[in-house]
């Protein structure tokens, strides 16, 4: 088996939805199990739609007359593709309306047509071109997450039983991405961006030979070509190498995604669905070296960068206990951590939380708080192994006179992060990219 998992661009018209009936009909060899996003756009829609409801604005008519374009291009009737669905959706909305509030749960409910009503036009429109396929929502399958709304995670031991219903699925099953149910049936979601993550975890279930991820551009990049325009495609990455890319900000992959791939080994391969011939990236456990020390710089911006600074902290034991424990309580996330004897820097990307935590560590340590952050990463194994990496970075920034804050590196001394402002970050980006990319 192989798992083909369509992002939102991939399924968002006609000409699209064509392309992937193509794809997957010339694989069908490999018994794909398809998993898609909603339609481009619409979950962004539906979490708007949710936030208006009580506010009485209406958007459910602009996502039917979306829905209803889709299927009319694709030669295809609304009302037998999606049956009752936008009547629920449309009581949903009035019952938001109604009670004047929106709790995670209500939400995930809402976000859950979006991949529902995706994979019936998908589905239906394989049907009407001869592919045998049914849509079969993910927890029809057996996907039973926990109850962490908006952000769930699959309850360990579903994999057999998802793997016993899937075999016995007739023709290919498109599911859905992204949503789920918890064990009382309530709709969960993975986290935005998160059916990349549910197709590595169906790719883990079903012991797939592949898992592919088919997007909107070439596959993983040397940086984003939004802002390097001599950016390019990655022919292979390690798993190490994927991880460290996909957390620090290249938007191909959510970072879960490799998770369940390296559970079983599974290669990940991300392609364009409007490039199929391309040979886009592949992800595997040993990637090879490859021709350069440096696989790509990514970088993630508006963090938060946290100086904590307090003398009692020499020669003391518990002191950094003591700041991941005000940061556990408040729940912030951090990424980036670097420690002197006297100090601790931390960068965290929200600061939702920020200021109550500041408020506990100002206790016992002295808080600095500055924002509008970038951090920058040069990910590669080669950075293990070649001598002088960090000086070529540095000279590289000295030279655009850019200032940098906070360096950091992995255990798994495959990447070189550190900080600069965020108005600094395209030209760190592009500099750096010339220093390992552009030299021939
Ligand atoms: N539709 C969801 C989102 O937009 C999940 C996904 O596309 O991966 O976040
Ligand atoms: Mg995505």
């Amino acid at each position: 088996m192989i798992v083909m998992k369509f992002g939102g661009t991939s399924v968002g018209d006609a000409q699209q939805i064509q392309k992937v009936s193509s794809l997957v009909r010339d694989r069908l060899e490999c018994r794909p199990l398809v998993v898609l996003s909603a339609h481009a756009g619409v979950t962004d829609a539906l979490i708007q739609a949710a936030h208006e409801a009580p506010a009485g604005g209406d958007n459910l008519k602009a996502l039917r007359v979306r829905h209803e374009t889709l299927c009319a291009d694709l030669g295809l009737d609304p009302g037998r593709v999606y049956g009752s669905l936008f009547d629920e959706l449309s009581d949903l909305l009035r019952g938001i309306a109604l009670i004047k509030e929106v709790t995670p749960r209500t939400l995930d409910y809402c976000l859950s047509f979006g991949e529902r009503l995706s994979t019936r036009t998908v589905a239906s429109y394989f049907e009407s071109v001869g592919i045998l396929s049914h849509a079969v929502p993910s927890y029809r399958l057996g996907f039973v997450t926990d109850n962490a709304f908006g952000q769930a995670s699959p309850l360990p031991g579903i994999g057999e039983e998802i793997a016993r219903r899937v075999s016995e699925l007739k023709g290919v099953g498109v599911t859905t991405g992204f949503i789920a149910r918890n064990r009382k049936g309530e709709f969960t979601t993975l986290g935005r961006g998160g059916s990349d993550f549910t197709a590595a975890l169906f790719g883990e279930y079903l012991d797939a030979k592949e898992i592919q991820i088919w997007t909107d551009v070439d596959g993983v990049m040397t940086a984003d070509p939004k802002i390097v325009s001599g950016a390019r495609p990655i022919a292979e990455l390690s798993f190490e190498e994927a991880s460290e890319l996909a957390y620090y900000g290249a938007k191909v992959l959510h970072p879960s995604t490799i998770i369940p791939a390296v559970r079983k080994n599974i290669p990940v391969r991300v392609l364009n669905t409007r490039e199929p011939d391309h040979l886009g990236t592949v992800i595997v456990a040993e990637g090879h070296p490859g021709p350069r020390v440096a696989k790509s710089i990514v970088h993630k911006r508006g963090l938060h960068l946290l100086n904590i600074v307090s003398t009692r902290m020499l020669l003391a034991h518990g002191f950094l206990a003591r700041i991941f424990e005000v940061f556990d309580r408040h729940q912030v996330v951090i990424d980036m951590v670097a420690t002197s004897e006297v100090s601790v820097s931390v960068t965290t990307d929200s600061d939702e939380f920020l200021s109550a935590a500041i408020e506990d560590l100002s206790a016992f340590a002295e808080v600095e708080w500055e924002k509008e952050k970038t951090v920058v990463c040069v990910v590669g194994h080669g950075l293990r192994s070649t001598v002088g990496m960090a000086s070529q970075i540095f000279r590289t920034m000295e030279e655009e006179k850019i200032n940098i804050e906070m360096i950091s590196q992995g255990a798994t001394r495959i990447n070189v992060g550190f900080l600069v402002d965020d108005d600094r970050a395209v030209q760190a980006v592009r500099a750096l990219h010339s220093t390992f990319f552009e030299d021939e």
